[in-house]
């Protein structure tokens, strides 16, 4: 197996366009449990924890720029304030050995759909920067997941970020497991409200072949807080809206039955998670406005 190590991204899409079939190694949290299990044999794989520039973020124009190789562990303790969302699923992932070496760039790469990243980005309205030696890309999250671990990315394409709105704005992670660490998810959910707009995000992780958005739920939403212009003058939330909000974020999911829950299971669990999430979002929102 070929081991290559380019120092800069402009390298690594250089191997990347001679090399399709290598695969890309970031943290190895994924990668080396499916080498290790001897489930793939790669004739190459790229290295790319020697380039700089995948591990720095930077902020403007009220957007963050994540580095697709910065760990977990910076995430929490870097971007807390600026992304709460994405490092409250980053505080959720694995243990503290996986969020020191695991990436955003390497759940995006894995695309399980029960990554838990997905469902904030997908909330949040983020965008994921591709690059290759034909140029960059920017791909909304929206249309980056295409099936079980298939991706929007070409053979000779590298993830080089993701750019999530800075919204100011509260959001929420959730996740159900069969224990409360080291667990992947059974079905996670994530909500960023975004005032500024008058307009929700809500998806769903785990609970379908992708993750996706509840996009009714976030219509309805939307329409119940413009509804009396509640983002003006926020007041707690009616117990039927809240409850449909729910309904409509478990018939979002397409789940199936699994080792981990029934599908039955999956969509209960997703509409006390969203009706929940919702519950802490929209109280945050009233104690910063109201
Ligand atoms: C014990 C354990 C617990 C875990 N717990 C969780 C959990 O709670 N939640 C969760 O979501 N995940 C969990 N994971 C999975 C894993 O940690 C995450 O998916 C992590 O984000 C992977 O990041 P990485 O940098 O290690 O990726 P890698 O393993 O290096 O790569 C993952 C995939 O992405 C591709 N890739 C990596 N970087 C790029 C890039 N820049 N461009 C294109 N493709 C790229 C790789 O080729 C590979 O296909 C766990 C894993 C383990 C072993």
């Amino acid at each position: 197996m070929d081991f290559l190590r380019p120092d800069t991204v402009a390298e690594a899409l250089a191997l990347k366009a001679e090399r399709p079939e290598a695969v890309p190694i970031a943290g190895g949290t994924d990668v080396m449990v499916e080498l290790n299990f001897d489930r793939r044999r790669p004739a190459a794989l790229l290295d790319l924890t020697r380039i700089a520039e995948l591990r720095e973020w930077s902020a403007g124009d009220g957007v963050v720029r994540v580095g697709a190789g910065v760990p977990y562990a910076r995430i929490i303790t870097e971007l807390g304030d600026r992304l709460p969302g994405l490092a409250m699923a980053a505080r959720t992932v694995g243990s503290p050995q996986i969020r020191n070496r695991g990436t955003v760039g390497g759940n995006l790469g894995a695309a399980s759909p029960a990554g838990d990243a997905h469902p904030v980005l997908l909330a949040a309205g983020a965008s994921v920067e591709v690059a290759s030696t034909r140029g960059r890309r920017l791909v909304p999250a929206t249309d980056f997941y295409l099936g079980v671990k298939r991706t929007a990315l070409a053979p000779d394409e590298l993830i080089t970020a993701v750019h999530v709105p800075e919204t100011g704005a509260p959001q929420q992670f959730s996740k159900v497991g069969t224990r409360n660490a080291m667990v992947i998810a059974v079905c996670s959910f994530a909500i960023a409200l975004h005032p500024a707009q008058g307009r929700v995000g809500a998806a769903v992780g785990s609970a379908a072949p992708t993750p996706r958005r509840a996009a009714d739920a976030e219509a309805f939403l939307a329409g119940e807080l413009a509804d009396g212009d509640r983002w003006a003058s926020p007041r707690p939330l009616p117990d039927p809206v809240v409850r449909r909000f729910g309904e409509l974020v478990a018939s979002a999911a397409s789940p199936i039955d699994d080792v981990r829950g029934s599908a039955a299971y999956r969509r209960h669990a997703l509409s006390v998670l969203a009706r929940r999430a919702l519950g802490w979002a929209w109280r945050d929102y009233t104690g910063e406005v109201g």
